[in-house]
């Protein structure tokens, strides 16, 4: 068996026919950032600008991601961001179980290969896709789940705060437990101090 690389999560995601979307598509989206970070976002899927640039959160839900990142002292370059699916479905419709479970052998890879300690799931579909079908996003949202290791958060997808300004303080009270969780885990003592 070939051994797990970037190089070979770069190929089976441009060569991955395992669901319909990739017929509809301009780029496929992998997901970007620092391949390093001891901290990965997953959101749900490409919107149009990301399908455009083959880039994750590059739109609107995008630039508020990196404000909110900005708002914890964490600049968006540290971080790695991706999506639970890396093809954008048509009309931005949520992706079905399906689709989601056909790619989660490159979500898997890539969570192998960056490592992190801290997982940001934005939006019901990647909370559920991650932590279960049975998450509701309203009712677990803020609440932390430990599993091997990795400390897993779920919250509102940038999205939703755009449509749905009444969200945003609970956002903003998600974001200051991951940056006390960062700080707690000593994850970047260079912006948060070392403990
Ligand atoms: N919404 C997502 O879930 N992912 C993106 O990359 C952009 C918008």
């Amino acid at each position: 068996m070939a051994e797990i690389s970037w190089e070979l999560f770069e190929r089976q995601v441009a060569e991955c026919r395992l669901c319909g979307l990739c017929r509809n598509i301009r780029n496929k989206v992998p997901g970007q950032g620092d391949r390093q970070s001891p901290l990965m976002l997953i959101g749900e899927g490409p919107g149009r600008d990301e399908d455009e640039q083959g880039l994750a959160f590059v739109g609107a839900a995008g630039q508020l991601l990196t404000k909110m990142l900005a708002s914890i002292g964490l600049p968006r370059e540290r971080v790695y961001i991706c999506n639970v699916v890396k093809c954008r479905p048509p009309q931005n419709r949520i992706p079905t179980p399906e689709e989601a479970d056909a790619c989660k052998i490159h979500l898997r890879m890539q969570t192998w290969l960056v490592r992190p300690k801290v997982i940001v799931l934005l939006g019901a579909t990647a909370a559920k896709d991650v932590l279960g079908p049975e998450t509701r996003i309203t009712r677990d949202r803020g609440r932390w789940t430990e599993r091997k290791g990795v400390w897993i958060l779920p919250t509102y997808h940038p999205s939703a705060l755009l449509r749905d300004a009444s969200k945003k303080p609970e956002a903003w009270e998600d974001m200051q437990s991951l940056r006390d969780k960062l700080q707690e885990l000593d994850l970047y003592p260079d912006i948060y101090g070392e403990k």
